[in-house]
């Protein structure tokens, strides 16, 4: 049975596509910016409030204890979305803010295994003068800055993968983009601008050719696709619960867990110590524990865990076989005169997302004319200047699909961008 067949009723259960934006039927095509949210995850949400609400990992009451068992569960669903460990001491998945956050957590504790924190072990982290950390043109800010910074605060040198012309990451230059100077290759997925899914293999492989670490920025390919971390063999990987129908607040951050243990903190401060004296550094928690300093979201957390579940209840096969037809759909939007597909323009290898540039109208002004028509897209440089300057443009328009999005409704959206060159008068 196929997505399209029982349609209805995963469309029912979002209650904010049940309006009318300006007199038409809301058409919400921004999932690249966050997905919309099932009542089951909604529900989640307040009804731990409701009933268990309380601190994790302390304290000797029931509810304490409820709610680290809702708590520790969401961690196993999260790990089980992505192939990840979860078994109790094993775990491979880290609670964060955000995917920004777990990279920036990432580039931090880098920093500090380069300055000797973590001892021995974390040496394997760590950047001096002459090293090299690979990026790739394509990449979100969230990845970009944290390791350009991390550059600059090490002396290490940034490197970065160049894009064909249809903004994919030319992976087959990885054998000389990564030499044996490179200790961190930091990478998108899926292009949050291009949808073009990178292709991962020949740059993982290089890597750990040269022994160098690789995370993976999973933002746009987790929620989209069926992400397996185990076969992938990346060291790490950040992605986001808003985007793939959980809550805002909350992020994940996979890492093997020979690489989790040997990795120093990059927050400090309560639950994540065993041990703290005065006169002497502390001794830190075991991971994830040593990553998840302070009071976590949990109301969020447990209700991200629903997310995953809801998602593996369709399948993510399902999931990639019905974007695949709204993706097609949107592709048509290089059939109209004047539009150009900022991204692959075959739908092989992408997902669909897809960004265009309407030729003589500022993308604030597409963005209003679909609006009027109560379709919601995406407009500006989606945190991704470089990969816009590849195309020769400071912003473009994003459509992106979910799997609560139809392919008429991309019809629609490439009937109103036809629409567009007309209504401002362009030539
Ligand atoms: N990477 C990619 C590819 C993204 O699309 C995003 C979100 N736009 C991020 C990183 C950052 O995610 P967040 O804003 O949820 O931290």
């Amino acid at each position: 049975m196929s997505v399209l067949d029982e349609f209805e009723s995963i469309r029912q259960q979002f209650p904010i596509l049940d309006q009318q934006i300006h007199g038409h039927p809301l058409v919400y095509l921004d999932s690249a910016a966050t997905s919309q949210k099932p009542e089951s995850v909604i529900e989640a949400e307040s009804e731990f409030y409701r009933t268990i609400n309380a601190g994790v990992h302390r304290g000797a009451h029931e509810l304490a204890a409820r709610s680290t068992v809702a708590f520790e569960e969401s961690r196993a669903k999260i790990a089980r979305l992505v192939n990840a460990n979860a078994q109790e001491g094993e775990e491979e998945i880290v609670f964060t803010a955000g995917a920004t956050a777990s990279l920036n957590l990432l580039a931090t504790a880098f920093g500090n295994a380069s300055l000797g924190q973590g001892g021995a072990a974390a040496q394997r982290f760590a950047l001096h003068a002459g090293d090299e950390i690979v990026v790739s043109k394509a990449e979100h800010h969230s990845v970009l800055l944290p390791f350009q910074e991390l550059a600059q605060r090490t002396g290490a040198t940034l490197k970065w993968f160049d894009l064909d012309d249809e903004g994919r990451v030319l992976a087959d230059t990885a054998s000389t983009v990564i030499t044996a100077q490179t200790k961190v290759v930091a990478i998108t997925h899926v292009g949050n601008t291009t949808g073009a899914i990178t292709n991962i293999a020949p740059i993982v492989k290089r890597a750990h050719e040269v022994g160098a670490i690789v995370v993976l920025d999973a933002c746009q390919s987790v929620p989209h696709l069926a992400v397996d971390f185990h076969a992938l063999d990346v060291d790490f990987a950040a992605w986001s619960a808003h985007k793939m129908y959980g809550p805002t607040g909350v992020g994940f951050l996979y890492g093997k867990r020979e690489l989790l243990e040997a990795l120093p903190p990059a927050n400090f401060g309560g639950s994540m110590v065993e041990l703290a004296f005065m006169d002497k550094p502390a001794q830190y928690m075991a991971p994830p524990a040593r990553f998840e300093a302070g009071t976590q979201p949990v109301a969020q957390i447990v209700a991200a865990g629903v997310a995953a579940d809801w998602l593996m209840n369709i399948g993510m096969e399902r999931v990639e076989a019905h974007e695949a037809m709204i993706t097609r759909e949107l592709l048509k939007l290089g059939e109209v005169e004047g539009v150009r597909i900022l991204g692959p323009n075959s739908p092989e290898q992408r997902i669909g997302t897809v960004a265009f540039d309407v030729a003589g109208v500022h993308p604030h002004d597409v963005g209003q004319f679909i609006d009027a028509q109560g379709i919601a897209i995406r407009v500006g440089h989606h945190c991704a200047q470089p990969v816009h300057r590849h195309f020769g443009v400071f912003a473009s328009n994003r459509a992106s699909s979910a799997v609560y999005n139809s392919p008429q409704e991309a019809q629609q959206l490439v009937d109103a961008v036809a629409g567009v060159r007309a209504f401002f008068r362009v030539k």
